[in-house]
């Protein structure tokens, strides 16, 4: 083989498959859409509903969905709090606050002055978005892709914000990836999804499930609360988790994986 057709050769299954030399697609690593779907009635039957996004209004939510970036919930709570005993938990109450007053307010959450300007940014999106006086549903509404294409070009909003923003505020059927979801599919028939690229996960997502929100909404709630109470990033606790003994995969290499750490549970990739 001539130097280069390696490479040519990825690149142009790259272009056939959408995914990358580094990032292959998902759908490479053989989980079966079937297998979301197993999962996420495990979860269920386990956990039961969620009845999430905690928050009273679509505006708290959205407001939540920042405050949340690189925080623990326990700590967005607390600003919320803050921001609801100032009476600036809706849009005019928000915008009346000077930039100082608002990261004063949201200073439990952590990077307070960062998500002070992150949220103005938000708020003037809502305004040049026609959902003044706190409707966020109608900043929401309209054909999903222009408008989550239009929150991602928020200061600050990345795309787990603006899905959930979407997904919890909005009642759109937008699936949210977080650290959470990529720990639990790695663990359980696709190694890659660690590091995988956002939109490859969301895809296998919708495309695996039927467009519902409230099955998104759901299973998102489900995956955080598998993560929380078993799944932790060091020593998950697999003994009666709703996922153990699930081997979810099709991959011949993974197979291997499994059958080089005999003891393990089936299905479990964890270190
Ligand atoms: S069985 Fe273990 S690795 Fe799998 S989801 Fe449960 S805690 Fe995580």
């Amino acid at each position: 083989m001539r130097m280069g057709d390696k490479g040519r050769r990825q690149k142009e299954e790259g272009r056939r498959t959408g995914g990358t030399e580094s990032h292959p697609r998902v759908s490479a690593f053989c989980l079966l859409p079937s297998a979301l779907v197993v999962i996420y009635h495990r979860l269920l039957k386990a956990y039961g509903p969620q009845g999430w996004w905690p928050g009273e209004t679509p505006f708290e939510v959205a407001v939540g969905a920042i405050l949340t970036q690189n925080t623990a919930w326990t700590n967005v709570e607390k600003a919320i709090a803050a921001l609801r005993r100032a009476g600036a938990l809706s849009f005019r109450g928000m915008r009346r606050l000077a930039e100082r007053e608002l990261a004063a307010l949201i200073r439990p959450s952590g990077y307070y002055n960062q998500k002070a300007k992150k949220l103005l940014a938000f708020l003037d999106w809502l305004e040049a978005s026609g959902g003044r006086a706190g409707s966020v549903r109608r900043a929401l509404a309209g054909p999903i892709d222009e408008v989550r294409a239009s929150l991602l070009a928020v200061h600050g909003v990345g795309p787990e914000t603006a899905d959930s923003i979407l997904l919890y505020a909005g009642g759109r059927a937008v699936f949210v990836i977080d650290a959470y979801t990529r720990r639990a599919l790695s663990r359980h028939g696709m190694p890659g999804a660690a590091a995988a690229p956002y939109e490859e996960l969301r895809e296998l997502f919708e495309s695996s499930l039927p467009r519902d929100a409230a099955l998104y909404n759901e299973f998102h709630a489900l995956l955080v609360r598998l993560a929380k109470e078993r799944c932790h990033k060091r020593a998950p606790r697999c003994s009666s988790c709703p996922l153990d003994q699930a081997a979810f995969t099709l991959n011949a290499e993974d197979a291997e994986v499994r059958r080089g750490r005999g003891g393990r549970q089936p299905g479990c990739f964890h270190d």
